[in-house]
């Protein structure tokens, strides 16, 4: 960690110090000797901090939040190409969105009549609900857990015990485990040549469903781009064949809710769903969850049970939601965010042509591969090096951790620790300098070791 940023930690956990004493002394902050002390004397560790942040010298003060709880420099003081992790970064606005709205039910203040989430107006998570909704083509929205929460919330209200749901061979375990948490069966739908389903895969398969167990899928959950290859899936074909057989269609946006433009009415989707904090830049858990008119009243349906002794309803209460879902510093987090993200979209074509530059210097080193389709339509990538960087690992001293740990040494992370052969990464969000520092690192650590580089 640079000294700019430890310092810049210990302002900020000074700061908290006197927010500490603020919160003991409310309402009126009028403070015992022992608290003015206090008060002042943080105050003036401030001033030094901020003394030795202008000088560039001092000390380092602070490596725990709380006993062994260390603090994160990730963001700060590197590139981070963790291939899930770049689209999740916060805004600024959400840093201080968890900032002031860290306490637990937060989001409660003005929680009025009838009590729900998204009738919120202050602050105005209702409002955002719509917006989202609309900004993804779409009649409804809700902010859920995480994209898992939202598979969940569509598998809860569409499927019984035994049923068939169709998932892809690239699908994330958590959509596959929203199935099987209802007692339901997820089968894949095979890849093609290319690592891509299309409507060709899809109908056979459902075709070969009916033929053996004499019924139709109740569900086909497909990701846009999948987590294994980022490889872009014919969503809107697959949408067409789930119309056709009168199939509910679930858009996987985790990888691109956020990051680019997704239409899903244009799709043909029933269900959009995203994750907050993989892509729409918020903090973990987070996700949304958008449907249609047709399908709003299913998945979003309302409590009709009552106390067998009370008589107590819950009226509004959205069943498979459990009521209220994301709150606190996650929710405002994620809405804090969202002008930004909504404009970001707007970038996606810049974002890939950084992606595929990058990939292109990455090739010219010898033996270096990619398993993703090319040319690159997503930032993420998996690439394969098993020709190349795995070969010097075969005898370094340091074995597969000489590559990790060089690319450290230039200030770069996110590759799984010791992988020299297939690994992914995420260069979304990078500047054009950041891509061509990368790209040089790569290249610079490939020359170090006697590799070719075109
Ligand atoms: C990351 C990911 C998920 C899980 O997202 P969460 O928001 O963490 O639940 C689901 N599907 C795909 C394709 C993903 O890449």
């Amino acid at each position: 960690m640079d000294l700019k940023t430890q310092k810049m930690y210990e302002a900020f956990f000074a700061l908290e110090d006197l927010r500490e004493i603020l919160r003991q002394t409310s309402p009126d902050h009028r403070f015992n000797d022992e608290q003015q002390k206090d008060f002042d004397g943080v105050l003036d560790r401030i001033n030094s901090i901020i003394d030795e942040i202008r000088s560039n010298k001092g000390n380092y003060n602070l490596k725990y939040i709380s006993k062994n709880i260390e603090i994160r420099d990730k963001e700060e003081c590197f590139i981070n190409i963790g291939p899930i992790q770049a689209g999740g970064r916060l805004t600024n606005e959400a840093r201080k969105a968890v900032i002031a709205y860290g306490d637990g039910y937060s989001v409660c203040d003005q929680c009025l009549s009838p009590f729900r989430l998204d009738y919120l107006k202050k602050p105005p998570v209702g409002e955002f609900c719509e917006e989202v909704a609309g900004f993804l083509g779409m009649d409804v929205a809700r902010v859920v857990r995480g994209a898992r929460n939202g598979f969940q919330i569509v598998t809860n209200a569409l499927l019984d015990k035994g049923d068939i749901a169709l998932v892809s061979s690239a699908a994330h375990y958590s959509v596959c485990l929203a199935i099987e948490s209802v007692g339901a069966i997820w089968k894949e739908i095979p890849l093609n040549e290319s690592n891509v389903v299309t409507e060709i895969e899809t109908a056979e398969k459902i075709e070969a469903v009916k033929e053996k167990e004499g019924v139709l899928p109740k569900l086909i959950a497909i990701s846009h781009f999948d987590y294994l290859f980022a490889n872009e899936h014919d969503v809107q074909g697959i949408a067409k064949v789930c119309k056709e057989y009168e199939i509910p269609f679930l858009y996987n946006g985790a990888y691109t809710v956020g990051i680019m433009p997704v239409n899903g009415k244009k799709i043909g989707a029933d269900f959009v769903v995203g994750s907050g904090h993989k892509s729409m830049a918020s903090p973990a858990p987070s996700g949304i969850l958008a449907t249609t008119d047709e399908f709003k009243d299913t998945v979003f349906s309302t409590t009709a049970l009552q106390g067998d002794i009370t008589k107590r309803k819950f009226g509004v209460k959205e069943t498979y939601l459990l009521g209220c879902t994301v709150m606190g510093a996650p929710l405002i987090g994620m809405m804090a965010s969202f002008p930004t993200v909504k404009e970001r979209v707007k970038n996606w074509d810049e974002e890939v042509k950084k992606s595929n530059f990058f990939i292109d210097e990455l090739l010219k080193i010898e033996g270096s591969k990619v398993v993703s389709e090319m040319p690159r339509k997503h930032t993420l990538t998996k690439v394969d090096t098993t020709d190349s960087f795995d070969k010097i690992a075969g005898t370094h001293k340091k074995k597969g951790y000489f590559f990790t740990s060089e690319l450290k040494k230039k200030g770069i992370v996110g590759i799984f620790p010791g992988a020299t052969r297939e690994f992914k990464l995420n260069v979304y969000g990078l500047s054009w300098d950041k891509i061509r520092y990368l790209a040089d690192s790569f290249k610079d650590i490939a020359r170090k070791y006697e590799l070719d580089v075109k």
